[in-house]
């Protein structure tokens, strides 16, 4: 929730974004296309359209506190015919002027089938975007009521690219038999997606991006 000193009435709620927006979040759901990414260990699910549905989420959660989006995809397709393609129109968007905040969202996979839960990457030796992983992170462990977690340093194209902080989340485990069909649950997409808008706006309060 955004601080309001005056008190807010239900026929409030809904009014249309404030104008100018208080913050400009990118928002990438992860692969696309002819890159699916990982896939369901028992279903065969698509890393590509379930980040999808949950960055659909992430969205209207973000737009409903008052930030504006920009998506690099909307569509099940990739940005580009090739790879290549796909990761300049990608570093493209994510390089959007006056952006506070990128935000990538992936499925997790691993070999030991009894790993689970979210993680958050951001770029190492980047402050800001730990800053940015570690508010994410908090509150997806809160939201999943799940022991607290450290947000991770790693080297990702979507968390290296920006200038702005940016972090990764790896939502869950798709090889993990409870998490593949938790992760295929709207409601459960929109626990986790509106603990992910939950925690970016907590950092850019905290930031105070000057907006
Ligand atoms: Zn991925």
């Amino acid at each position: 929730m955004l601080g309001c000193a005056r008190p807010v009435t239900v026929s409030e709620k809904r009014e249309p974004l404030p104008t100018p927006p208080r913050w400009l979040v990118i928002l990438d759901a992860g692969h696309g296309g002819f890159d699916a990414g990982a896939s369901g260990t028992a279903t065969g699910v698509k890393e590509s359209e379930l980040n999808l549905q949950v960055a659909l989420l992430v969205r209207e959660a973000l737009e409903d506190a008052g930030v504006q989006v920009v998506m690099t995809r909307t569509g099940p397709e990739a940005l580009g015919s090739t790879k290549r393609e796909d990761m300049a129109r990608r570093g493209q968007l994510l390089l959007t002027e006056g952006a506070d905040a990128a935000v990538s969202i992936h499925m997790n996979k691993f070999s030991d089938r009894k790993v689970r839960g979210p993680m958050a990457y951001y770029q190492a030796g980047a402050a800001e975007g730990e800053k940015l992983a570690a508010a994410v992170i908090d509150s997806l462990t809160e939201a999943l009521s799940l022991k607290p977690r450290h947000a991770n340093p790693g080297n990702n194209f979507v968390t290296r690219i920006p200038v702005c902080p940016a972090v990764l989340v790896e939502c869950g485990f798709l090889s993990h038999p409870e998490e593949e069909r938790l992760l295929q649950d709207e409601a459960y997409q929109r626990t986790l997606a509106e603990a992910v808008a939950r925690g970016v706006i907590a950092y850019l309060e905290g930031a105070d991006t000057g907006r």
